[in-house]
């Protein structure tokens, strides 16, 4: 291997980059992680054999190369999980895996399927005997709002209008009819954005809150790219039409039903959740002779206007001189001792405000700027491993569990944001799950603010009053708990994010730079957007094009791991 890639980020965009770099060139890849932990925000963090997913991490992607890739390393399912039969779950079992491993190392020794150079069939893997195994799942999660579950994204249907009560959905009517009427002109902005769509009423009822939680301030100042994203398409224009329709229908019980469900149902799980996938790649990276080091954090990027006899051999017109990364300081975050590594190219999922602060020389004024100004969401986990659930729905007996994956907590008056339920995500996520639940209370906050200081015992301890509160859990049924730190969980798309274009533009002057990923783009993404970023970079590297506008075109939406195309 004659080059050097150096990768900062161990996440799903820096681990894409080094197996792909192992798979097409001979490239060196180095990935640099400044935690000891594998995956970024698709971690799997271990509770005393309690895994907890920061955030609940579904597996789906309209590209195929995705797929493709992510059942390559981790093959569907071939019979039914631990829970499957118990819970009357509908999956598609796979037949046949096929995989392409990476190098020889890779090829497991266990003798299983046929052989074909690094090309291995064989049955389609069984969860219960084996580990290295993608779960189909089914999806659900509702908001609970006042003791009631509302369908999510909201839908009216008759049901809804029943919970929401006769003269509360009469308002909500009246209010919508007031924003027809006169709409808010300028619609940059997230309140004004809801309230055209759905009225003030419906927007306070179930999107001012929980937006206002996620972001930490008022949605008057958040600016309506998020929102368009999240609800393209949704309005209560159509919720209305489509309410109507299914009254009209002759099965109206089956259309509402049919509409509930408008869902994408199913998404792709590994067996002990998301860092399984990540730690799964890891290994392979390593094995095939890529480096892997952990706690080892990039403190300083040295770059220089650089002569390049070959780059300039490969030019039309003659270029003297080029801006190139040169070289990257790393830290041993244990030790705190230094280390510099020449490298031919950078890969940097690292937040682009730590990448610019950190760049020597340093960049131009402006650009430093804007790199200063983003701003970024912190995210909290309190995990409590209970007895069992206590879920008072109104009219109902309390409930043991519920068949959620995840639920939104709509209310203003806690704190809590969502709960997930990892039993419902994957049965091997939970040690005893026969007997216990292991749920994740989940806090969007900023690094540093009385949540994120609150010392771990006080913090659980405030959770737990939290889902009291809601009617969700009893303090008396809490077996243990865990609490967990994610900073910089969410790029924002406010502060200087205007202005990225000056920090893209910037950049894009350093052919052997390569901005991949979430923070690394400062994007709001999914993990497919991730990794679609690094193929593309290693694609320019295959193709060896020096121009890396395409990777800032990758585009693969929010909006599809919500909704099914209505039929
Ligand atoms: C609450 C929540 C729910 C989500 N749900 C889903 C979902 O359902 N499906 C889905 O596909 N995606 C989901 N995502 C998005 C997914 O987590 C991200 O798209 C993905 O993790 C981004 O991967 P990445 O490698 O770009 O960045 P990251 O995961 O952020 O990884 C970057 C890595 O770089 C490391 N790093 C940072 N600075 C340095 C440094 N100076 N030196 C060395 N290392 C450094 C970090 O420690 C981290 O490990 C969710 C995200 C959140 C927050």
């Amino acid at each position: 291997m004659s080059k050097i890639t150096v990768i900062a980020g161990g996440g799903p965009a820096g681990l894409t980059a080094a197996y792909e770099l192992l798979k097409r060139t001979d490239i060196q890849p180095i990935v640099c992680e400044a935690t000891d932990a594998i995956g970024g925000i698709a971690q799997t963090y271990n509770y005393k054999g309690n895994r907890i997913d920061i955030g609940g991490h579904r597996f789906f992607s309209k590209s195929e190369r995705v797929m493709h890739w992510w059942f390559n390393i981790l093959p569907l399912q071939g019979a039914p999980a631990a829970d499957t039969e118990e819970l009357g779950h509908e999956i598609d079992f796979a037949a046949e895996a096929v995989i392409e491993y990476l190098c020889p190392e890779c090829l497991p020794d266990d003798g299983v399927g046929k052989r074909n150079g690094l090309t291995v069939r064989r049955k389609a893997p069984d969860p219960e005997r084996e580990d290295q195994v993608m779960l189909q799942r089914p999806r659900k999660s509702r908001i609970f709002y006042r003791k009631n579950f509302f369908p999510y994204p909201i839908a009216i249907t008759l049901t809804v209008a029943r919970r929401l009560g006769l003269w509360n959905t009469f308002f909500i009517g009246l209010s919508y009819i007031k924003a027809q009427v006169s709409p808010r002109k300028d619609e940059s902005y997230l309140d004004a954005f809801f309230i055209n769509r759905f009225g003030r009423r419906l927007y306070e009822t179930f999107f001012r809150d929980y937006t206002e939680k996620v972001w930490g301030i008022p949605c008057s100042e958040i600016k309506s790219d998020w929102g368009a994203q999240r609800v393209k398409g949704l309005s209560l224009k159509r919720a209305v039409t489509h309410a109507i329709k299914d009254l009209l229908s002759s099965d109206f019980k089956k259309a509402q039903e049919e509409r509930e469900t408008s869902l994408i149902t199913r998404f792709y799980y590994p067996k002990f959740g998301p860092g399984h996938m990540w730690e799964t790649v890891a290994d392979q990276v390593r094995r095939c002779g890529g480096v892997v080091r952990m706690q080892t954090k990039i403190v300083g990027v040295q770059w220089s206007v650089v002569r390049d006899p070959e780059r300039e051999g490969r030019r039309q017109k003659a270029v003297t001189a080029q801006p190139l990364i040169t070289s990257v300081t790393v830290e041993n975050v244990d030790t705190g001792e230094r280390e510099e590594i020449s490298c031919d190219y950078l890969f940097s999922t690292v937040p682009i405000s730590h990448l610019i602060q950190m760049m020597h020389p340093v960049p131009p004024s402006d650009v430093v700027r804007v790199a200063s100004g983003l701003i970024y969401r912190d995210f909290m986990t309190v995990g409590l491993l209970t007895r069992k659930l206590h879920v008072e729905e109104k009219g109902k007996e309390p409930a043991p569990m519920a068949p959620d994956n995840w639920i939104y907590v709509q209310e203003g008056q806690v704190r809590v944001g969502r709960i997930q339920i990892f039993n419902n995500w994957s049965p091997y996520l939970v040690a005893d799950r026969k007997n216990t639940v292991w749920i994740g209370l989940e806090y969007f906050v900023n690094e540093g603010d009385e949540l994120w200081n609150m010392p771990d015992a006080k913090m659980i301890e405030f959770g737990i009053s939290e889902v009291e509160k809601i009617g969700f859990m009893r303090e008396e049924d809490v077996l243990d708990a865990c609490v967990l730190r994610m900073p910089k969980a969410y790029p924002a798309y406010f502060g200087t994010y205007d202005e990225l274009e000056k920090i893209r533009e910037f950049t894009l002057t350093i052919p052997n730079l390569f901005l991949v990923g979430r923070n690394g783009m400062h994007r709001y993404n999914n993990q497919d957007h991730s990794m679609l970023t690094a193929m593309t970079a290693v694609d320019n590297i295959v193709a060896g094009s020096e121009d890396n506008a395409n990777i800032w075109e990758v585009n693969a939406e929010q909006v599809y791991h919500e909704e099914k195309k209505p039929s």
